[in-house]
């Protein structure tokens, strides 16, 4: 019986010294002064070029990254295999936005798509759109305030070009590839490409996945125009459910800009949207495929019902739960035990590189109620149950 409080086989991968270092970590970046010292103490690190890696690497990039090169990928990767979970990898530099940085995040990205190409172990690969061009750029080619200049319409489609060329790249390695969903005034241009991309490279499966984050209130209609749209020109569209990583900083946004609000009223909203976005998918399973990417119990829980309740098989290979990489094991771990499909996201970077994720993950870990408890009582219920003797 599927059972998250199982931590038994939550931590079966972990040795003692492995859970007690991630109970000792996963108590400091409770303190949200601990995580907003440590970024502001690796901000001036960095500017000053002095060396972070002494400080992190034992720490949250343990704990949240696969290693810093494709090859390092491949130690967590066969490890979690060992216990019928998958990996999703995904190359995690940020922020190096200068056209020499945008393309070697570019090339990295090939790289994983192709180092993914025959490899059973792993199911997605995945990029996050901002990191193949600027941020102006993105957010003005998407808002349409003003026109592009010539330069800047250069620019876009040197950026179109590299979107269509890893999806192409997916395709032709036979590979799934997930667009990550990011800021409300990056993501028209991101909808716009990845529906172009799925109705290229989706005709016999679903190869490029839309992220749709549930804690916007327009997604339910971007589904079903998704869904309609696949159905006239006749592909697989590929969704991929998340409840959004930016909504305070969205909320802030609107705010200062005097637009509309784009998320959800409260938590209660955005957990009904996300329920009837999961539910519309596998409704449709037969025409789409579902990746539902939550640490939430509940939502693990109700998919995993509706997959026995439908009479699906629980390894559908259209349906995926995933988790990141140190989060939430107790839910990935107990779904593969089950026989669910499960993959985790397996970030990878140098460690100067990989920090604006490592922080968000810290942040998420500080701000999302629940989860923090979540994690450190499931570490010290296993850790008791050791100290008794149990294996
Ligand atoms: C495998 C995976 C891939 C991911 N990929 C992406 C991605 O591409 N893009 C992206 O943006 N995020 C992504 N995320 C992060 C995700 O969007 C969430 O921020 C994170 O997982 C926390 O949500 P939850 O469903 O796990 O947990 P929960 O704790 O159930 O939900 C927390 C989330 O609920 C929403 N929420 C909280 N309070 C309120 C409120 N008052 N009003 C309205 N909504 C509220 C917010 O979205 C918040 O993050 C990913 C997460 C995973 C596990």
């Amino acid at each position: 019986m599927l059972d998250f409080d199982n931590t038994e086989i939550a931590f079966s991968s972990k040795s003692r010294a492995e859970l007690r270092n991630a109970y000792m970590l996963f108590s400091a970046i409770k303190r949200p002064f601990v995580v907003r010292a440590g970024k502001m103490a690796s901000q001036i690190a960095l500017q000053v070029h002095l060396p972070l890696a002494w400080a992190v690497k034992p720490t949250l990039y343990r704990q949240f990254v696969g290693g810093e090169t494709l090859q390092d990928t491949m130690k967590p990767i066969r490890h979690l295999k060992q216990f019928n979970v998958l990996s999703t990898l995904d190359y995690s530099a940020e922020g190096v936005q200068t056209p020499a940085g945008i393309q070697a995040t570019f090339d990295e990205t090939v790289r994983s798509i192709d180092f993914a190409k025959d490899n059973p172990d792993i199911a997605y690969t995945v990029f996050k759109p901002s990191t193949i061009t600027t941020d102006e750029l993105l957010s003005k080619a998407s808002e349409k305030n003003e026109e592009l200049t010539e330069e800047e319409k250069e620019a876009y489609q040197a950026f179109r070009e590299r979107f269509m060329a890893l999806c192409r790249r997916a395709y032709l390695n036979g590979v799934r590839i997930l667009v990550d969903a990011e800021d409300y005034c990056f993501q028209d241009t991101i909808d716009e490409l990845t529906g172009e991309a799925m109705r290229l490279f989706n005709r016999e499966r679903a190869i490029v996945f839309a992220t749709l984050q549930m804690y916007r209130h327009d997604r339910m209609p971007h589904l079903r125009r998704i869904y309609d749209d696949s159905l006239e020109r006749g592909y697989v569209p590929g969704i991929k459910f998340v409840r959004g990583a930016y909504m305070e900083e969205e909320r802030k946004r609107a705010e200062i800009l005097g637009y509309t609000d784009p998320i959800c009223k409260d938590k209660e909203a955005t957990d009904e949207n996300f329920n009837t976005g999961v539910r519309f998918a596998i409704d449709h399973i037969d025409r789409m495929e579902l990746f539902m990417g939550t640490h939430n119990e509940e939502s693990n829980y109700r998919l995993a019902r509706l997959i026995d309740d439908r009479g699906l098989d629980r390894n559908d290979p259209r349906i995926y739960f995933s988790q990141l990489l140190g989060m939430s094991d107790n839910i990935s771990f107990n779904l593969a035990h089950e026989g669910y499909n499960v993959t985790k996201y397996i970030p990878y970077a140098k460690v100067r590189d990989v920090l604006p994720y490592l922080f968000r993950r810290a942040e998420e870990n500080t701000s999302v109620a629940g989860q923090m408890g979540r994690e450190l009582r499931m570490l010290k219920t296993e850790l008791n149950r050791r100290k008794k003797g149990h294996p």
